[in-house]
């Protein structure tokens, strides 16, 4: 019996559907969920997700957020994630260039649009390692479900 997962960000549903088991990135540290796993309630860190179901494997980015566990459900509320193979690279990558042009001229006086820049950089960062790694006939020989740590 699988586990049903929703992975929602700010804006909109980015997936649902059943798993066999989910990887999700948690602060405290990284977590497999299998179906009837105990209720529990995390924040999540920048890292990548992964949902296996029948041998198949779906990788998503995910930018900070929540999850809650259910013994049937996942659902996730991510302040930003995407499915690996929706990711645009050049515009991941112009708003990487975005973030370091504005970093490079100094750093922001007020602390808010520093960290503002900085969140944008990771973002970018982790989307565009998240495609290196994971894109590109790499489905075939994915490295470990361990092997997910992106920061
Ligand atoms: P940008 O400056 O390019 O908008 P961002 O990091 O500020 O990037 P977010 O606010 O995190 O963007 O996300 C807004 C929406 O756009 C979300 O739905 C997110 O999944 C999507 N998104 C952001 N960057 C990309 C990308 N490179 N490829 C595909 N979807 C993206």
């Amino acid at each position: 019996m699988p586990i049903r997962c929703e992975i929602v960000s700010q804006d909109r549903m980015v997936w649902e559907g059943d798993a066999d088991i989910v990887v999700i990135p948690g602060t405290a540290g990284e977590m497999g969920i299998l179906p009837n796993h105990a209720p529990l309630l995390s924040t999540l860190k920048f890292g990548i997700l992964k949902v296996r179901q029948k041998g198949e494997e779906e990788v998503f980015t995910v930018a900070g957020g929540v999850v809650e566990v259910q013994p049937d459900l996942i659902t996730v509320l991510a302040d930003s994630a995407e499915n690996v193979v929706e990711i645009d690279v050049a515009r991941a990558e112009a708003a990487r260039k975005r973030a370091e042009d504005l970093l490079k001229e100094g750093i922001p006086a007020d602390t808010d649009s520093f960290l503002k820049l900085e969140a944008a950089l990771r973002r970018s960062n982790l989307r565009l390692e998240a495609v290196r790694r994971y894109r590109s006939g790499k489905r075939s020989q994915m490295p470990s479900m361990r092997d997910t740590d992106t920061e």
